[in-house]
């Protein structure tokens, strides 16, 4: 769920898009902390810095100033396990026939080592293990018989299963591309000249730029240099001059805990989706407690909106340090606890002698809250109660997003009571799959709920034995 950005000022007026690219793609931090890059096009030319590291770790002005040019797209990558090595960092450059390219994606290609190992079998060479590098194989093969750049995308798009969201640069264009179910966002938005490509509306705002619309699912959008814009719909039914509206299904976990609060996506506001998602818990999950927390960050507006609910003070419990990564450190018990503990402090005056009630956006190991309940405890809270504004997580994600093996997921095998017994909460209760998808008020698409109901919409590969079609690619 990688944090994409694109941008092309159609005015070409001299100057520096690569700063409007730095702000975008620093909006979307949350997205993917792992490695950052920038790609520009300087009429034509094309140059690109990215490194690992954080997005403000990754760029001066220095570097800025050097990076010119009228387009720019840019990452702040979330790695898959397989996507490792200072090649695979993002954007992703190559020169085929069709000139120089830049892609900017976020995806889980389901076919991908089919369509690889047939490319190599064609001659094909790869620098890296990453989705990015064979859908760009494809296209560059699909742009040499096709009359035009969004022909060769739509025929790649055919040719690969899976989720996406993608922003292309070529030298003419800026070309963003949502796949067939939607899955994972990506918005259009505008500031005088410079049109903007996001996965999320927060880098708009950060951008003081004009929200236009999501792209809907399925749809490939084209953006010239000129300030030439055109659609094109990718549909796999019959008719093909019916295009699909609508009819997407967004990631819940996007509601959950991935999008930034400020966000709207598919015409849901993150944050108001969360606070009533939390009045929907305590409705069904109420607590007699004497304060309601949230676990930071991504707790904090349910956690409002369940204090709200069961008219009981809401107030801060847990700090987040900011400057902690992610807390999956290998090692002993020991050093895991150490790690959670450097990534949140209890505020002991505020938690002492108190029944709590901690919500959480959702629990899928069970490491961390565990954790954290221990620390509330010896912090000397009287009670703590953990209560979830997500259902329990039954199935493996195999879009990428969440922990993809099922023995990962206690709530596939442990009742209720197991699971509040393992991580020693004084009780625990989720919020139901029908209250979450009844917060997503004003939402205009479905969504995937795979992780809580089994249903997967856009097909199976690792998590399951089922496997996916694959191409059969013949030399053209
Ligand atoms: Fe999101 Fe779960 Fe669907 Fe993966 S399976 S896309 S995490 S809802």
């Amino acid at each position: 769920m990688s944090g994409l950005f694109g941008c092309i000022d159609t005015a070409k007026k001299p100057g520096n898009v690569a700063r409007t690219a730095y702000y975008g793609v620093f909006s979307l931090q949350h997205r993917g902390q792992e490695s950052a890059g920038i790609a520009v096009n300087n009429n034509g030319s094309f140059m690109v810095h990215k490194q690992t590291g954080l997005v403000a770790d990754s760029f001066d002005d220095v570097i800025l100033s050097t990076l010119e040019g009228s387009a720019a797209v840019g990452t702040a990558r979330l790695a898959s396990s397989k996507e490792t090595g200072s090649d695979a960092i993002q954007p992703i450059l190559i020169k085929s026939r069709a000139g120089n390219i830049a892609l900017s994606s976020s995806s889980a290609i389901l076919n991908e080592s089919e369509i690889r190992d047939s490319l190599k079998n064609l001659g094909a060479i790869f620098q890296t293990n990453t989705d990015s590098e064979v859908i760009l194989s494809l296209f560059s093969r699909n742009r040499v018989r096709t009359d035009d750049c969004e022909s060769a995308i739509l025929q790649t798009m055919k040719d690969i299963k899976g989720v996406y969201s993608m922003i292309f640069m070529t030298e003419e264009k800026l070309i963003g591309v949502r796949d067939p179910y939607g899955m994972r966002p990506l918005v259009l938005g505008r500031k005088d000249d410079i049109w903007m490509l996001s996965s999320e509306t927060c880098a708009l705002d950060a951008l003081d730029a004009e929200f236009i619309r999501d792209l809907e699912p399925g749809e490939i959008i084209s953006i010239s240099n000129t300030g030439k814009i055109t659609s094109t719909f990718f549909d796999d039914s019959e008719d093909s001059s019916e295009k699909r509206v609508n009819d997407g299904k967004v990631c819940i976990f996007e509601y959950v805990y991935v999008a930034r609060p400020d966000s709207v996506i598919d015409g849901s506001s993150i944050y108001e989706s969360r606070v009533k998602t939390g009045m929907a818990l305590a409705k069904e999950h109420p607590c007699d407690c004497d304060l309601v927390i949230g676990a930071p960050d991504s707790g904090n507006a349910a956690a409002l909106g369940y204090a709200r609910q069961i008219g009981k003070p809401y107030g801060s419990g847990l700090l987040k340090n900011r400057y902690v990564g992610r807390t999956f450190i290998q090692g002993t018990q020991d050093q895991r606890e150490l790690a959670v503990r450097m990534k949140f402090a209890v505020l002991k005056s505020a938690i002492a002698g108190k029944k709590i009630c901690i919500v959480d956006d959702s629990l899928v190991r069970g490491t961390t809250t565990k954790h954290i309940i221990r620390f509330l405890r010896d912090s000397g809270a009287k009670e703590v109660h953990v209560r979830l504004a997500s259902p329990e997580v039954k199935f493996p994600c195999c879009y990428g997003v969440n922990a993809s093996d099922a023995k990962d997921l206690p709530a596939k095998t442990m009742s209720v009571e197991e699971i509040r017994d393992m991580i020693g909460a004084d009780s625990l209760g989720y919020v139901s799959l029908a209250s979450l998808k009844d917060s997503l008020e004003g939402i205009h698409c479905g969504v995937c709920s795979a992780c809580f109901d089994g249903n997967y919409i856009a097909g199976k590969t690792t998590c399951s034995n089922q496997s996916v079609h694959s191409v059969i690619y013949t030399e053209v």
